[in-house]
């Protein structure tokens, strides 16, 4: 079959989906495949859900789309108040993006002009780290730490420092206590802000449950109260990532919830739209909002489609619906049914190494020893073997994996629909 679509691998032509029905998706040959993943943990909702859908109707038959130079519309307006309703404390402003990458392109650029704004112009690095994914764009490819994904762009990006994730199943120390752990890894923010130079660094950037890079691993207890405080004292903003984890895929609508603190920006994207429509956001706070306001009142930046009324009505349309059905309280209980099946079936094999996550966002980490947790050979490429077979066995799982340039371990994704019940 020819294509001229330049598909994210030349070498293969993946089959057309054709139509979706709840967690399942069906390609042009009428098979049938179980949408474990929802994408890359975006089909929250399933698929062709129809309030989303008369929601889309309605808005296009109004007016699909006006250019936010121009004008503001009642789903901007309307998805931001809901949003900013149930955002984490401090939270005040919503600014709109397409996907996840924007969100935390503006996010980098936001925490800039905030120094501008406040007279602080040497604040010029960003920290983030190692083993972590933040989006594709030149900016947020800097900041992320997969290096199976930057290496060959690393001429093109900014500087960015990296630190040690919190990964106990990897990092953990024998005899070293969960709490104690957590906190030697959040000192290496301090550690690096010290060594960058109190003063010269803007943000640190993380996600609350780390997904695509590491397979669902949320940070052990204290990590993020710590790093709070680092940021706290050096004047550093937080950037969460909740673009993968956030808007109720851990069983909270936003994941930081579960660990007592906010951020000073928050970029989420994937469940907030579901996609029935490209759409992210970055939540932003009071003190960021103000010293804009105050200062130039121009955020210098700016996309053609950043608010756009149908995806906005679509968005708000899914967050409605999460509410209305209860939908959280499922997250929580199939994402312990998914653990306790993934743990039941799997838990004793020789190759699984871990199975971990919160709600509905669980990983299973392969290893080549249980014992020594050692990682599979990158060469053999397991995560893509288990993708494959699954696909061809109508199952989608999201995989990452390899242990180069320090990804370590292979690994998939289970991010299935929130509306999935315990026979599925
Ligand atoms: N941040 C995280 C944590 C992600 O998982 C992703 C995508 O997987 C992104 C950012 C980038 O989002 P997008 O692909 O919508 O640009």
């Amino acid at each position: 079959m020819t294509t001229h679509v330049l598909h994210r691998n030349s070498l293969i032509q993946p089959p057309r989906a054709v139509s979706g029905e709840g967690i399942y998706i069906t390609d042009e040959n009428g098979k049938r495949y179980l949408d474990a993943c929802g994408g890359a943990a975006v089909s929250c909702l399933g698929h062709s859900d129809p309030e989303v859908r008369a929601a889309i109707i309605e808005q296009v038959g109004k007016l699909a789309y006006a250019h936010s130079g121009f004008f503001s519309s009642d789903p901007m307006e309307e998805l931001a108040d809901d949003l900013i309703a149930h955002a984490p404390a401090g939270m005040e402003r919503v600014y709109f993006v397409s996907g996840g990458s924007e969100a935390i392109e503006a996010s980098l650029k936001l925490a800039r002009q905030y120094f501008l704004e406040i007279g602080e112009p040497d604040r010029e690095f960003v920290i983030a780290r190692r083993q972590s994914y933040h989006g594709n764009t030149l900016g947020a490819l800097s900041v992320g730490g997969n290096m199976w994904r930057r290496r060959q762009f690393e001429p093109l990006l900014i500087n960015a420092s990296h630190v040690s994730p919190c990964f106990a199943y990897r990092d953990q120390k024998a005899g070293e206590t969960a709490e104690d752990y957590g906190l030697r890894v959040a000192n290496e923010l301090e550690e690096a802000i010290l060594q960058l130079g109190t003063g010269r660094v803007a943000a640190f950037v993380a996600e609350p449950v780390v997904g695509a890079t590491s397979g669902a691993v949320a940070a052990v207890p204290g990590y993020f109260k710590r790093i709070r405080e680092i940021c706290d004292r050096y004047g550093v903003l937080l950037i969460l990532d909740e673009v993968m984890c956030g808007m109720g895929r851990t069983g909270t609508l936003h994941a930081i919830e579960q660990e007592g603190i906010s951020g000073d920006l928050q970029a989420i994207a994937k469940g907030l739209g579901a996609g029935y429509q490209p759409i992210g956001a970055v939540l932003v706070s009071d003190k960021i909002n103000k010293a804009i306001a105050s200062g130039t009142g121009f955020f210098q930046h700016g996309h053609t489609y950043q608010g756009h009324a149908t995806a906005c009505a679509a968005a708000l349309a899914t967050q409605r619906t999460i509410r209305k059905r209860d939908l959280l309280k499922n997250v929580v209980t199939q994402g312990d049914n998914l653990q306790k099946a993934l743990v039941g079936r799997f838990g004793n094999h020789p190759y699984v190494g871990d199975v971990r996550g919160r709600g509905l966002f669980r990983g299973v980490e392969f290893v080549a020893d249980r014992v020594t947790r050692e990682p599979f050979d990158p060469s053999r490429k397991i995560h893509a073997k288990i993708k494959k077979t699954a696909f061809e066995n109508g199952l989608m799982c999201y995989p990452m994996g390899g242990t180069i340039d320090g990804q370590r371990g292979d690994h998939v994704l289970f991010a299935p629909p929130y509306i999935v019940t315990e026979g599925q």
